[in-house]
């Protein structure tokens, strides 16, 4: 079992990235407030935006494996499924330099095979709490309601780097109030710890 999570920690998570509408913004606003978060990153995204992937890693943020094209994997047989899986992990190691070990199914959809799969691969599957919806169109206000002003301590909440001005405009306003109520991120279950938290290395830019 995972560790219980320090009750003044949130787990903020992003997932679909990288993308060049979204991922320096977002990224920008954690480092600006000190704080780190869970990228669950596309495997296809991070091979056609390399820049974006290194920034993430280099400023300290975890990296998670979100399969490689975001597809339906209960729908998959089982070698399919671990072709998403592993293409993803090889792509984000030759990448990095370091294998994720955290892994969140498309759309939630799992399944006992799945998560022994991604076990296989040395991954902790990791869903979520609490759903911003800014998938949906849930607009920066509520976004910030749902990921830090009713948040619960503890909670993994999931959010988008997919290109949503709402998350983007959000972000700051959630890392304030967050902030206000005592609470900071912190890293999923699963996630390597990397350095302290707090202290993110500063990113240097890197051109797509
Ligand atoms: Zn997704």
């Amino acid at each position: 079992m995972p560790a219980t999570p320090p009750a003044t920690t949130v787990m903020l998570t992003f997932d679909d990235g990288p993308d060049p509408r979204s991922t320096d913004a977002l990224l920008d606003a954690l480092l600006a407030a000190g704080q780190r978060a869970t990228f669950f990153v596309l495997g296809e995204h991070a091979a056609r935006h390399p820049g974006l992937l290194l920034r993430l890693h280099a400023a300290g943020m975890w990296l998670g494996n979100h399969t490689y094209t975001h597809p339906h994997l209960t729908r998959l047989p089982p070698e399919r499924v671990w072709a998403e899986i592993d293409r993803t992990q090889r792509t984000l190691l030759a990448l990095t330099g370091v294998a994720p070990t955290v892994f969140r199914p498309p759309y939630g959809e799992t399944s006992p095979r799945i998560r022994t799969i991604a076990r296989s691969l040395g991954l902790t599957e990791t869903l979520w709490a609490t759903d911003t919806r800014d998938w949906d169109g849930a607009d920066a206000d509520v976004i910030v309601g749902r990921a830090a002003t009713t948040v619960e301590p503890g909670a993994i909440v999931l959010m988008h780097d997919g290109g949503y001005r709402s998350t983007v405009q959000a972000l700051p306003r959630v890392l304030r109030e967050l902030a206000a109520r005592g609470l900071e991120t912190g890293p999923v279950p699963g996630a390597l710890p990397g350095p302290p938290t707090g202290s993110p290395r500063v990113a240097s830019v890197v051109t797509d």
